[in-house]
């Protein structure tokens, strides 16, 4: 059980002298600071890694290539269970003609996300990601899966992590992200997800991923029934993940945070959103406790266009998605106006500019 004893003259002074906060402090943040503080402190935090009123964005789409799954999340609006009405896989063709309209409209990054799908075996995810790359080259990049999805396809293959991460470079994948992290305690995955593997393996597999070469990403959802403690040992777990790498010179350590909140509408779990206020002071707090992670995400899909206000709030980068079936189907509303977009973020006082995570690949962030 964490105590708060700090004070925020101490927080204060650490975060001047640019040392770590513990978890007891963060959960006193938490409780007693003012908005205004937890902007200040994160902003401080932040310029540590970017000028002031820079920002970086992308404009990129979520390719859902299957609804099936039988990993039945209970948060989850999605998913069809095998031979359930409704189930589907993309050909390569229809994955092509989502990736074309991406690039029409000035996009250049795709992450690919569906389910635990029995019925697809690895040379589906293989011969699809070698065939993006070869039509593709360097004109976009690709997050291909997310650890949890990954996980589950080199097990039904039979494989360990590490020859599974293998298969996947070779099949030309850069990037496999931290998706289905959601909140990384054990307690709460027995709660929700008991299908979708334990904190100690998704770490494991995330470590075979870096170990293989490939890049990756840390993630998280807030706003189910967690507790604060559950989403500060969520921070702690990614900040210790991210020590062991840079301890061990990793050039692959974790690129970037993103977080973003539940959208309970036509799911099992149900519930009411929290606020976008919330989410804010959240993000403060992950951008001054992960000291160790450069770029702080802000998450336009789930809390559209005030999700730019997080830029005051230590983050310093955000998408402008144009599809996301799994966050629509649960109450998610996406906007083409990218220019509104861009403009707000101006408003606040920065000056975003396009990042193209086909370039990160070269200059490793
Ligand atoms: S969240 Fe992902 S893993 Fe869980 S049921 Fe939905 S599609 Fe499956």
């Amino acid at each position: 059980m964490l105590t708060p004893t700090a004070t925020i003259a101490d927080i204060r002074r650490k975060i001047q002298a640019r040392e770590r906060i513990s978890s007891d402090e963060a959960l006193w943040l938490w409780r007693e600071a003012s908005d205004g503080d937890m902007r200040g402190l994160a902003s401080q935090v932040r310029a540590r890694f970017h000028s002031p009123t820079a920002c970086t964005y992308m404009l990129m789409r979520i390719i859902n290539y299957t609804n099936v799954c039988v990993a039945q999340c209970d948060y989850c609006a999605f998913y069809k269970l095998p031979g359930q009405e409704g189930g589907y896989v993309l050909s390569h063709e229809q994955v092509f003609a989502k990736l074309d309209e991406l690039l029409a409209l000035g996009g250049d990054l795709a992450g690919f996300n569906g389910g635990f799908n029995p019925h697809l075996p690895l040379d589906y995810y293989c011969d699809l990601f070698r065939a993006i790359r070869e039509r593709y080259g360097e004109r976009l990049e690709f997050y291909a899966l997310t650890i949890a999805e990954f996980m589950y396809l080199a097990d039904h293959a039979n494989l360990d992590y590490a020859a599974a991460a293998e298969r996947f470079r070779r099949a030309g994948v850069r990037w496999i992200t931290g998706g289905g992290s959601e909140i990384l305690t054990e307690d709460f995955r027995r709660r929700h997800s008991k299908f979708k593997y334990t904190v100690a393996e998704y770490f494991a597999a995330q470590r075979a991923l870096v170990d293989a070469g490939l890049r990756t990403s840390a993630t998280m959802v807030i706003g189910f029934d967690e507790t604060i403690e559950e989403r500060i040992e969520h921070l702690e777990r990614t900040r210790d993940f991210q020590d062991q790498l840079l301890t061990s010179k990793h050039p692959e350590a974790l690129a970037s945070f993103l977080c973003w909140t539940f959208k309970p509408y036509f799911t099992q779990l149900g519930g009411i959103e929290i606020t976008t206020n919330e989410y804010l002071r959240h993000l403060a707090l992950s951008r001054i406790y992960l000291d160790n992670i450069p770029r702080i995400r802000t998450s336009v899909l789930t809390q559209n266009e005030r999700a730019l206000e997080g830029l005051l709030y230590g983050a310093d980068d955000f998408d402008l998605p144009i599809e996301d079936e799994v966050t629509q189907l649960a109450g998610a509303t996406i906007s083409l106006n990218f220019d509104k977009m861009l403009e707000a973020a101006r408003k606040l006082g920065f000056e975003p500019t396009y990042r193209h995570v086909a370039l990160d690949w070269d200059s490793p962030a």
